[in-house]
């Protein structure tokens, strides 16, 4: 980090305030210029906030040379992360893909959904059972007994299964839950990301409606920052002025990962279009992108889907889809992971 002074500072306050970045642990590279005064910090500046160093009216600008994230950071960790669940590995060269319907809406519902995209090969199960409505008077989700259906669906399939968290409270319900997803709309939730940091079970976090890359990968760092290191990210479309469609996919957030973390991030192209058409040229750009993964909304019956019924391909759509991605992943070199 580097701290710019305004000009001819007075000596006295430099001193005093290099004495209080000793005090902070941190070592000092003191320059002088003809027209600029530098402060060097050296050490540990991720504990560090800009602005509590902007408080010194001597200072005039403060600006970090190395990424606040320490944790996730492909510098301190240059070899890719891989994880392991459930038997499917998941991270660079290897591609899974997270199926099924927004929400857990009845028995039969999840159990034919389940059983298609297992046979299509899809490696998980997706379904929310808690779900982040923007509207109080949508369907909520099934919560406690859509989790039940969930694990119902897996004990007859086979098929490991992600859903969403909302609330720390709720942890205990998620113990048979292979991955536990944590929304877009809750990416920022520090509490439930310092829970979730306690836990060792896998998380896939995705980025926030209007996350930067930076607060995306800070969050990341808050469920590593507590001890847990099983994390995969999901782009999922950021908002942005464009309204045709639902959100813009950031596919460039893809090789940014890649370059800055060594975590495993896959692409959810339902919800960044909104639109099922779009999903398979979104899977596709995925998949060239280097992405590890897609997930995607599948539903028995999307005209009556409780919820994202535009975005989900129904079971036939999904069947196309996916010996699409089978034939792309392979040419990428790259294996999919499946129930077999
Ligand atoms: C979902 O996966 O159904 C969901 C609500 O996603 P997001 O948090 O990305 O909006
Ligand atoms: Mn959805």
């Amino acid at each position: 980090m580097i701290v710019i002074l305004k000009p001819n500072p007075d000596k006295e306050r430099v001193a005093r305030l290099i004495e209080h970045f000793h005090d902070m642990g941190l070592n000092t590279n003191y320059s002088e210029g003809s027209s600029t005064t530098i402060i060097g910090l050296l050490g540990d500046t991720s504990r560090i906030d800009e602005n509590d160093i902007m408080v010194y009216d001597l200072v005039e600008r403060v600006q970090r040379v190395t990424e606040p994230f320490k944790g996730v950071n492909r510098k301190m960790h240059p070899q890719d992360t891989i994880l392991e669940v459930a038997g499917r590995k998941i991270g660079e060269g290897y591609f899974n893909v997270f199926a099924g319907p927004c929400s857990v809406e009845s028995e039969a519902q999840i159990l034919e959904v389940a059983e298609a995209v297992k046979k299509s090969g899809a490696s998980f199960l997706r379904g929310g059972a808690f779900k982040p409505r923007t509207s109080p008077y949508s369907f909520q989700g099934m919560e406690a007994e859509g989790l039940k259906l969930l694990l119902e669906a897996k004990r007859q399939t086979g098929l490991p299964i992600v859903t969403e968290i909302m609330s720390e409270k709720h942890l205990d319900l998620f113990a048979d839950v292979d991955i536990i997803q944590l929304g877009a709309r809750n990416m920022q939730n520090f509490m439930l990301l310092k829970e979730l940091g306690r836990s060792q079970k896998p998380i896939l976090l995705k980025r926030g409606l209007s996350a930067t890359m930076e607060e995306f990968l800070m969050a990341a760092e808050y469920i590593f920052a507590g001890g847990n290191h099983n994390v995969i990210l999901c782009e999922r479309g950021i908002r942005t002025f464009e309204t045709m469609i639902r959100n813009n996919l950031d596919i460039s957030a893809v090789p940014l990962v890649k370059t800055l973390s060594h975590l495993p991030i896959i692409i959810d192209p339902s919800h960044a279009a909104g639109k099922r058409d779009m999903v398979q040229p979104l899977s596709r750009a995925a998949i060239a992108s280097g992405a590890d993964g897609l997930m995607i909304e599948v539903h028995n019956d999307p005209k009556r889907a409780l919820c994202d019924g535009a975005q989900s391909l129904n079971i036939p759509m999904f069947e196309t889809v996916m010996a699409d991605v089978k034939r792309r992943v392979a040419f990428e070199e790259k294996q999919l992971q499946t129930c077999e």
